[in-house]
């Protein structure tokens, strides 16, 4: 029977609720907000799969050997603004959905929660579109993967890559006609963190969110931005600069398993891996535009044949994988524990979500100092006459 001791131990893929044939278990929302299974031992009956089940319990054996690396750009200009990086991810759900097939990915629902969800149409899978930066839930799709699987459906399923390792152990068996697409990951955030977040925020306003987009794209690709979209007016500020990013990107509210995440390339079991090429335009400067470029790896064969079938719409070039870490360290190992965490969560359910997110991502007096010292260097370089 599974049972979680420590919370590191499960990073919340749903496959061990998906797996169970009693329909023993279920999901325990804990006070940071992020879901633990639970299972009703009354009902159990000691089979044993949700335990080898779980990409945890049994971390994945698939260490990679040959990855291959391309900085690529869909050709559809818009399509490409809309999407986080280079757009690759809807040229994959054409060519899925125009061979007959199903797209799984995290799409909002209309509360603005980040859930699976799965589309047999073009139009439908416009809600898969850009980065939600909450941990998004997988519910009962593992479950629909394998029915449309075993009907002989083409089906692509896209997530973290711990929802993938959790499919694939779910799934045990190799499926011809299934796609697996991870995308690289810093780590998820709290769906209850950013829930207060967007209640505070609607509150502020006085009017109700329409849409949410985590990467604007109006001030660059580069210097992105955070914009949200209410009944009566329009939020838009510098991703680097809202608050909400800037707690997800100081690492203080992210799931626990993400600080020792077990699915870090070259472990991987995806085809294809999809991330931001960060420092692109060191490498090719003719190919940043500051619209968008995706860094795609080609982690199986698979993987090479499903970017071969969408290359002729898209602008590729085959790049160096290792100069590409090097701007995006998540891609091999997980985010540091942020000490702060802790004292987060002990004062996050009494605090204003404003005020507890500057206080704990304030920087140091030390780093404070630095950066002003750097402010007042670069004001007497650009004005060496005075
Ligand atoms: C929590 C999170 C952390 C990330 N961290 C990094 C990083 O450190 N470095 C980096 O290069 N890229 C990171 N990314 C990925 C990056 O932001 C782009 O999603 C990716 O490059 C694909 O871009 P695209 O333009 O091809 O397609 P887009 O259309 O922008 O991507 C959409 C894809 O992202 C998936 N997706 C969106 N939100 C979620 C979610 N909450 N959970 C699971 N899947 C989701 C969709 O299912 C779809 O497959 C992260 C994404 C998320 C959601």
């Amino acid at each position: 029977m599974l049972e979680i001791t420590k919370k590191e131990m499960c990073c919340g893929c749903y496959g061990c609720i998906n797996i169970c044939p009693k329909q023993c278990i279920s999901m325990e929302i804990d006070n940071e907000g992020f879901w633990y299974p639970d299972v009703d031992k009354s009902k159990c009956i000691g089979c044993n799969l949700c335990v080898n089940a779980c990409p945890i319990i049994n971390t994945p054996q698939n260490n990679v050997t040959k990855i291959s690396a391309y900085a690529c750009k869909n050709k559809d200009e818009n399509i490409r603004i809309n999407s986080s990086s280079g757009g690759v991810f809807t040229l994959l759900c054409e060519d899925v959905i125009n061979n007959d097939g199903v797209v799984f990915g995290a799409a909002f629902d209309e509360n603005f929660n980040v859930k699976h969800d799965y589309s047999t149409t073009l139009d439908g899978c416009d809600k898969f579109r850009g980065s939600k930066y909450v941990q998004s839930k997988i519910n009962d799709t593992y479950r629909k993967v394998k029915e449309y699987l075993d009907k002989g459906k083409l089906v692509l399923f896209s997530g973290t890559p711990c929802q993938i390792a959790g499919l694939d152990a779910f799934l045990k068996n190799k499926y011809e006609n299934l796609y697996l697409i991870d995308i690289a990951c810093h780590g998820v955030p709290s769906p209850l963190v950013f829930k207060k977040y967007i209640k505070k925020i609607e509150h502020l306003n006085g009017s109700k969110i329409e849409a949410i987009n985590f990467r604007d794209k109006s001030t660059g690709w580069n210097r992105y931005s955070f914009k949200i979209e209410f009944e009566n007016s329009c939020l838009t500020e510098n991703g680097y600069d809202n608050i909400y990013m800037k707690g997800f990107l100081k690492d203080v509210y992210l799931r626990p398993s993400c600080y020792s995440c077990l699915f870090k390339k070259p472990i991987t079991s995806a085809d294809l891996t999809l991330a931001d090429y960060w420092g692109v335009k060191n490498k090719h400067a003719e190919f940043d535009d500051d619209r968008g470029v995706s860094l795609v790896l080609v982690n199986s064969k698979k993987g090479k044949f499903m970017l071969d079938a969408i290359s002729n719409r898209m602008d590729v070039l085959e790049t160096d994988l290792e100069f590409a870490i090097n701007y995006n360290p998540c891609i091999v190992s997980p985010v540091k524990y942020n000490p702060n965490r802790k004292r987060f969560f002990g004062e996050f359910n009494k605090s204003d979500i404003e005020g507890i997110i500057v206080k704990y991502t304030r920087n140091s007096l030390k780093q404070r100092v630095k950066n002003k010292i750097n402010k007042i260097i670069s004001i007497i370089i650009a004005s060496p006459g005075k």
